[in-house]
């Protein structure tokens, strides 16, 4: 077990749940531990403040229930964007692409409430838990960083005991400030500290799985094009490389483009934002795209470049008293759409176990269905998500080409 570290600290706190981490999952478990009426609840974020643009973007019909199961859909629907179809193209004998089918974007339409997905920039999707956790009374304390962390392992079975220490540092204070240091004594910690989680790493848990060769560019901005589903999720396969279009809230879209690797990664393998930008997106996007146009905009809304890695953790907890949960448990492509959806499903699982565990209405015991309802599910994504991220980085059927993907295969 990682050893904590002597600090000087004046201030030290007991909570019930000490959640690190606040993007989708820590947030979703903050307000629903409030919610639950769990009134000991600390969580931390490193940044000053919360995502502004960009990143995840997809709510799928699952996670909308729980929104509506917290009386938090309504201002889903009414900032979010719909997507009701998907449109599929594919190349054209005349070279280019084609419109080859459209078909609802959501297949079990009648086991839902909301038989579409719904698009908002992740910033906007923390505010709808930041603003309702401030009325129960969680704030997020920023920029605040964990430096050390230990689990006494004599306590762990104890209901009433607080065996984790957590050594929090307020980032923007001078080190010799009173408040420079905390120490926080837990029951419970949630690591909700995204892909390259710091708990994960001092829990020493590993994760599994492997980097891909696929290397994708993502855009979002409003567009000036003739492609006429453009207010449409589209698939596209071209001889040219692969897009996927996601409208967005406002007239913005995203576009997701395949990028070739040599373009992008250094010598040492790591892909070098600073050899692509929005412009060299755009330009791959417009050779995908052909016949159809799309202008250079005024500006860029966000952008950025990333290589997939398709890795699940090996544990989601130690002794049932530390937890990971979100991106800190699962990494895959986002093309699924499922990135801030899984992770927000993570916590929501843990969230009411822990509230019940906490009020004493369920046995410790309960914590370990965690790990094995919500790593299955990771691992179930990830085998998909590879299925998918091949047949969208393949090559497309074609007379040149009988062992391409076909439009039937994709679609299946
Ligand atoms: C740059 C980037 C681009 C992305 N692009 C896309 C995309 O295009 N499409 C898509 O679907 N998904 C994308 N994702 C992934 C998507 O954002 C995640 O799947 C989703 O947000 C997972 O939620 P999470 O809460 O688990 O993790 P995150 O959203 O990563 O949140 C983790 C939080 O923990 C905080 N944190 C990290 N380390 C510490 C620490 N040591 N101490 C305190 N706080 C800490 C971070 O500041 C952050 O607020 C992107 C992620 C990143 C980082």
């Amino acid at each position: 077990m990682p050893t904590g570290v002597a600090v000087k600290a004046t201030k030290s706190n007991k909570v019930d749940v000490l959640i690190i981490g606040a993007g989708p999952a820590g947030l979703m478990c903050a307000f629903a531990l409030a919610r639950a009426g769990v009134d000991s609840v600390r969580i931390v974020d490193q940044r000053p403040t919360k995502v502004a643009a960009g990143q995840a973007d997809g709510i799928q019909p699952r996670t909308a229930e729980i929104f509506k199961s917290y009386g938090l859909s309504d201002r889903l629907l009414s900032e979010g964007t719909q997507l009701h179809v998907a449109a599929f193209y594919n190349p054209s004998k005349s070279g280019g692409i084609e419109l080859t089918d459209r078909v609802p974007d959501v297949t079990a339409t009648d086991s839902t409430n909301f038989p579409f997905e719904v698009t908002l920039h992740q910033g906007a999707i923390e505010s709808i838990f930041i603003d309702n956790m401030r009325d129960m009374g969680v704030e997020v304390s920023r920029p605040v960083v964990p430096t050390s962390i230990e689990v006494d392992e004599a306590l762990v079975e104890d209901d009433e005991a607080y065996p984790v220490r957590v050594v929090l540092e307020h980032t923007e204070s001078e080190p010799e400030d009173e408040e420079h240091n905390e120490i926080v004594h837990a029951k419970y910690v949630l690591g909700a500290d995204g892909a390259h989680s710091w708990v994960r790493k001092h829990m020493n848990i590993s994760m599994q799985g492997e980097q891909t060769n696929y290397i994708w560019g993502v855009v979002d901005l409003v567009p000036e094009t003739n492609l006429p589903d453009v207010r449409n999720k589209c698939a596209i396969h071209s001889n040219n490389g692969s897009c996927m279009i996601i409208p967005r809230e406002g007239d913005k879209i995203r576009l997701y483009i395949q990028l070739d690797g040599k373009d992008v990664i250094d010598d040492g393998g790591r892909v070098d934002k600073s050899r692509a930008g929005p412009e060299m997106i755009l330009n791959v996007a417009r050779k995908t795209l052909h016949p159809f146009t799309i202008e250079t905009p005024q500006s860029y809304d966000w952008w950025t470049i990333y290589i997939i890695g398709q890795r699940v953790a090996e544990r989601y907890s130690v002794h049932d008293r530390v937890f990971i949960a979100g991106d800190a448990c699962h990494t895959h492509s986002p093309k699924a759409g499922q990135g801030m959806n899984a992770s927000m499903q993570d916590s929501y699982n843990l969230a009411w176990k822990l509230a019940h565990v906490l009020k004493g209405t369920g046995h410790r015991t309960l914590l370990q269905t965690y790990e094995l309802e919500r790593r299955k599910y990771a691992q179930d994504l990830i085998n998909f998500d590879k299925k998918f991220a091949k047949l969208f980085s393949g090559k497309p059927h074609s007379e040149l080409n009988s062992d391409g993907v076909s439009h039937a295969e994709f679609l299946q």
